[in-house]
């Protein structure tokens, strides 16, 4: 096989650019490098650099990527953006978390595939076992999916019996337009949410991750208790 090889500007970009934002990272948070809209050499050159981590916001392309990648098997793969409920099952194949679970009724769908993939599975059949965050909205924005918080409490008894889904955490996205401290606000509400959540002892719930901050926000998710940070443009330049 030939060796894949990743032009030195590109590396010592990339190289640069983490040794930048790295440092601002406690080590207990994960981050997550977002390559959507870029091509694989990206992902090679982080890769070189020592990140496993990488999120993609469309399944297919991910999928695509992977195909070209599958010389480096230890990559955790994060689907970070909308799913569609007929491109389902193609995620849980290729995902090892999903951020962006957004309603009960793909919670549903999503628990349906599972519990055929795994009744159906051949003796010693190794699939991979996605974890989910529930999407939120802290605020109203209708720009996006997701629970608000009134209705994730409603949720959150159904949501409960979806034995075959590992629900492990809260993603969220503030709105555009808010500035430091309402962001900061934000990102201590969903904090704030996710530890009333895991007080109530919800059955196949769990709230280890919280899944907050991107390029422009990501010190004040950190800040307010973040646990994995989803970075594309300060690691990769514009899309
Ligand atoms: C694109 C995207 C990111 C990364 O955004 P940057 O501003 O490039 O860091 C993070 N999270 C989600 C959900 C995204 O769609």
């Amino acid at each position: 096989m030939i060796e894949a090889t990743v032009k030195p500007s590109l590396l010592h970009d990339v190289a640069q650019r983490l040794n930048a934002v790295c440092p601002l990272i406690p080590e207990q948070v994960t981050m997550i490098a977002v390559t959507k809209k870029k091509p694989v050499e990206a992902i090679r050159a982080a890769y070189a650099l020592g990140i496993r981590h990488f999120g993609e916001s469309r399944v297919q392309e991910a999928i695509a990527k992977q195909a070209e990648l599958t010389d480096l098997p230890d990559i955790t793969w994060h689907l970070i953006g909308h799913l569609q409920s007929n491109k389902a099952a193609k995620a849980i194949e290729h995902f090892d978390w999903i951020h962006s679970l957004d309603s009960l009724k793909l919670a549903q769908r999503l628990n349906q595939i599972l519990q055929e993939r795994d009744g159906a599975a051949p003796h010693g059949k190794k699939y991979r076992q996605p974890r989910f965050c529930l999407q939120v909205k802290m605020v109203p924005d209708p720009n996006k999916s997701g629970w608000t918080q009134a209705e994730l409490w409603q949720d959150l008894a159904p949501l409960s019996q979806l034995s075959h889904l590992s629900i492990a955490g809260l993603m969220t996205i503030p709105p555009l337009g808010q500035n430091d401290d309402e962001i900061y606000d934000i990102f201590s509400q969903a904090k704030a949410f996710a530890d009333q959540i895991q007080h109530r002892n919800v059955p196949n719930i769990t709230m280890e991750q919280l899944s907050m901050g991107m390029s422009g926000d990501y010190p004040l998710a950190i800040k307010a208790g973040s646990t994995m940070v989803r970075l594309g443009r300060t690691l990769f330049g514009d899309r």
